[in-house]
């Protein structure tokens, strides 16, 4: 990274995720981002949220990433699908903000999660983070889609601690409706992981009409189960937090209707985890 590089000086610690955060990259020149993926050497955040119950055990320090190539009709952060929306941070800077954080981690039994975005559009970036987290003693953990799952080594994942894998659909037609792309990999990433007996946090968001078919479910959770290493399903009910987002970005919000599952529609969702041995949340 050239040693000229000016970088913004917008907080890295976001009230919550639902910041809106638009174009703090936009002066980096694109020989920068090249070569901060390239190295791994500079990393672009939406955000840093501290403090955080539901990424991962214990409090957790989330590093929210920016840049994602899916699109997801219902995410509630789509100012994260462009790198450009991050800012650009060393790893250097990265560490620090990690360290003042360490004691009172390891305290509340948390650690860091990396999410997104996509946190593996970055994989050197955040691999080279999340070892410098493992050596200060801290619990490490992502969120992906696992669309780019083949670019961690095998000893990248011995330094991940946990997996938080978004699966979204069984049925590819559908996932394609719903994502813009393919499930294969996220499940070859889940299957890579079952074997080399790493754990998985399973997390699958309900949508009233979207996601919410009882057989595509059945599979996602027969899947899961068979994997023998998901020690846990989140069901997240879908919800409008992120709506005005898909408006302020003149982004066509396609689920600008829908409604919230009933917790009747939740509870079934979770019935059928449930009943192939799965612990659901
Ligand atoms: S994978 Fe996550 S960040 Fe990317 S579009 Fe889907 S919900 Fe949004």
């Amino acid at each position: 990274m050239p040693e000229n590089l000016v970088l913004p000086q917008e907080p890295l610690e976001a009230t919550s995720p639902f910041e809106l955060r638009v174009n703090l990259g936009r002066e980096v020149p694109e020989t920068d981002v090249r070569s901060a993926l390239a190295t791994g050497d500079m990393g672009f955040l939406h955000s840093f949220t501290t403090g955080s119950t539901v990424d991962g055990p214990g409090v957790r320090i989330v590093a929210w990433t920016a840049g994602c190539q899916w699109r997801c009709r219902y995410c509630h952060n789509p100012d994260t699908w462009t790198m450009s929306n991050g800012i650009p941070v060393t790893i250097v800077k990265a560490t620090e903000e990690l360290r003042k954080y360490r004691h009172g981690l390891k305290v509340m039994s948390g650690g860091i999660t990396v999410s997104g975005g996509e946190p593996l559009l970055q994989h050197l970036f955040v691999m080279k983070l999340l070892t410098v987290a493992q050596q200060m003693g801290i619990h490490t953990a992502i969120e992906t889609n696992g669309n780019f799952g083949d670019r961690l080594t095998d000893e990248d994942l011995k330094k991940i601690d946990l997996v938080l894998l978004g699966m979204k659909a069984w049925d590819t037609e559908r996932h394609v409706h719903l994502t813009g792309m393919d499930p294969a990999n996220t499940r070859k990433l889940a299957e890579r992981l079952a074997a080399q007996k790493r754990p998985i946090w399973v997390r699958f968001v309900l949508v009233p009409g979207l996601t919410d078919d009882r057989e595509d479910i059945a599979k996602i959770a027969d899947f899961a189960a068979a994997l023998g290493n998901v020690e846990r399903v989140d069901v997240l009910p879908f919800h409008q937090l992120g709506k005005f987002k898909w408006k302020e970005l003149h982004i066509n919000y396609s689920l600008a209707d829908v409604q919230p599952p009933s917790p009747e529609a939740v509870q079934r969702a979770c019935t059928q985890f449930r009943s192939v041995g799965l612990t659901v949340y």
